[in-house]
């Protein structure tokens, strides 16, 4: 998982060398997106920039965050009924876990993957160009509050 803060350099020179505009409030956008903590919505990523900036708006985030998929620096993962969420740390397809009950969204190292990506590819003659693969659970916070719960 590269750093947030180089990938955050990486973002600002991408947006740069295509002549892009850099605003205080983008470079923050881009700041969440580097770190893409939780793999955050746009309105999450609204809420923290509010914090700092609070003229932005959300068309802002918006726009940023679709430069960014057209620059293909962005992974979004779409839910059917739940907002999209974003990965800016690693742009391209990779596995997650995800926590049913908090929402939140974790990187998931599943190292025999790309081995059975090539193998479907193999098989039937695709050439894979994406996949998603998404593991749902309750993480570690919400089953240590279920515990607590218990107790009482
Ligand atoms: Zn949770
Ligand atoms: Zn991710």
């Amino acid at each position: 998982v590269p750093d947030p803060e180089v990938r955050l350099q990486e973002l600002v020179d991408k947006i740069r060398q295509r002549g892009g505009r850099l605003t205080p409030q983008r470079v923050a956008v881009l700041g969440v997106l580097a770190e893409s903590k939780g793999h955050p919505s746009v309105e999450q990523i609204y809420d923290q920039i509010k914090v700092d900036f609070p003229t932005t708006s959300l068309a802002t985030i918006y726009k940023t965050v679709n430069l960014l998929k057209e620059m293909g620096e962005v992974l979004e993962l779409g839910f059917a009924d739940d907002s999209n969420r974003y990965d800016g740390n690693r742009p391209y397809p990779h596995p997650h876990l995800i926590c049913t009950r908090c929402g939140e969204i974790h990187d998931l190292e599943v190292p025999s993957l790309s081995e059975i990506v090539q193998q479907v590819s193999q098989e039937v003659g695709y050439q894979i160009v994406s996949h998603r693969c998404d593991f749902y659970g309750i993480c570690p916070k919400c089953r240590g509050s279920d515990s607590q719960a218990e107790l009482v």
